[in-house]
């Protein structure tokens, strides 16, 4: 079994980022979704938290301006590194995993024109 590897990957105008894979899926990536998703330590950890905050959530300056994605580097052969523009860059995304995140069901409403 082949594992899919990326044909090309595109910054979109919206500055999402776009995935063409091996196997023909089409993938659309918003910075939130891949930062909302970033595998890293400290973001599984605050995600698995379930108590809710004791007081009002306060916005920190770095989530007023929009998300983006502002480096997306290679790790070794399977994997790439992304780096947000909120300086957050300690997520290695393996290539299964961002296949797996464009392939959730319900992403992007263009997915998937049949042949
Ligand atoms: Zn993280």
């Amino acid at each position: 079994m082949t594992r899919p590897v990326p044909q090309s990957i595109a910054r979109t105008p919206r500055g999402h980022v776009e995935i063409v894979w091996s196997d023909g899926l089409r993938a659309e990536y918003s910075p939130r979704l891949l930062r909302d998703a970033c595998p890293c330590a400290t973001c599984r950890e605050t995600r698995a938290k379930t108590a809710p905050p004791p007081l009002l959530p306060v916005l920190a300056p770095a989530e007023l301006v929009p998300l983006a994605v502002a480096v997306m580097r290679p790790v070794g052969q399977y994997a790439y590194g992304i780096e947000f523009s909120d300086g957050h860059a300690s997520g290695i995304y393996t290539l299964d995993y961002l296949h797996e995140l464009g392939g959730a069901p319900g992403q992007g409403p263009a997915g998937g024109g049949r042949a």
